[in-house]
């Protein structure tokens, strides 16, 4: 894959969205009701180009990621602030290549922000960890994150370089899964919690919190850019395809997601609003079609919806 080099400005006239990207997380993060959200399709075209530039306004400040390829199909990240020189790294499944990343780039790792505790997402955390280089991750996983500094957890909030960086609860995964929200750059980092069509494997949580984290994920806004861990989308559509075939917006979907594979070109990162449209593990508990298809009953809540799609996943 074509490395990729993403350019968000931070600009006078989205503040009002940056308002209301806080007011999402804030009140509507318990709740992500099948109405809260509306997608609105013209955005998808920005979010995975190789270059997204949110608008033609003098910049404010920028923030710049860079991803790569990293043990075959995880995605590493490198977020920089040029603004103070400031680099973080969204977890670390190699060191090598991380450090290939930074050489080409010119830029000083400051931080490491882990999501979970898994190796091929905590592995280069000591080979990366020098001098000056501060290691945040879940603090429900402190004891399995190597060489933390700061744990952190859902609610949490912490400036990186000049930018606001929120803390969600993500746990379901593993049970200390975070996610990194950056509200003024409209951008998310959710490792294996959520993925372009799909969600992470239920390893350590319960279907009640993997729900309620998928549900917080939901609730942001729909132009918010979301970046898995993992090039996972072409098997996730076939799964998608068997449980909601009936879906037009999925069906688009697909084809796009075959013709960018064909292309060696990477499906992520994705925009909400476009998971909201065709993700089966956000909309079991709005879809007729998938619930039906999963065998859901009346008496069933929207956890036991989420954990018979799991299962079928699982088995698929
Ligand atoms: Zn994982």
């Amino acid at each position: 894959m074509a490395n990729s080099l993403f350019l968000f400005r931070k600009l006078s006239t989205r503040k009002k969205l940056s308002g209301c990207a806080l007011a999402a997380y804030t009140v509507l993060a318990s709740t992500g009701s099948c109405e809260a959200w509306k997608p609105t399709s013209e955005l998808f075209s920005r979010g995975t180009q190789s270059k997204l530039n949110m608008s033609t306004d003098s910049a404010v400040s920028t923030f710049t990621v860079a991803q790569f390829s990293c043990l075959g199909d995880n995605y590493g990240y490198l977020i920089h602030d040029p603004e103070t020189g400031q680099t973080a790294a969204i977890d670390t499944p190699c060191d090598k290549t991380y450090k290939e990343e930074l050489e080409k780039r010119g830029w000083k790792l400051t931080h490491i922000l882990n999501t979970h505790h898994h190796d091929d997402h905590t592995g280069g955390n000591k080979a990366l960890k020098e001098e000056g280089v501060k290691i945040i991750g879940p603090v429900d996983e402190k004891s399995k994150i190597p060489g933390i500094d700061e744990p952190v957890g859902g609610g949490d909030s912490f400036e990186f370089g000049n930018l606001k960086v929120n803390v969600m609860d993500a746990g379901g995964h593993t049970k200390g899964h975070i996610a990194y929200y950056f509200p003024d750059q409209s951008s998310v980092f959710v490792g294996d919690c959520l993925f372009s069509l799909g969600c992470g494997k239920m390893f350590e949580g319960t279907p009640t919190q993997f729900w309620a984290s998928l549900e917080r994920l939901r609730a942001l806004p729909d132009d918010t850019v979301v970046y898995c861990a993992h090039e996972y989308t072409a098997s996730n559509a076939k799964f998608a395809m068997s449980v909601e075939p009936g879906n037009s917006d999925l069906v688009n979907r697909v084809a796009i997601v075959k013709a960018k594979r064909e292309r060696n070109e990477p499906t992520v990162p994705t925009l909400l609003g476009e998971e909201k449209k065709a993700n089966p593990f956000l909309r079991v508990d709005c879809s007729d079609e998938i619930r039906q298809n999963i065998g859901v009953s009346s008496g069933d809540t929207s956890a036991d919806a989420f954990a018979k799609l799991r299962k079928a996943k699982d088995n698929f």
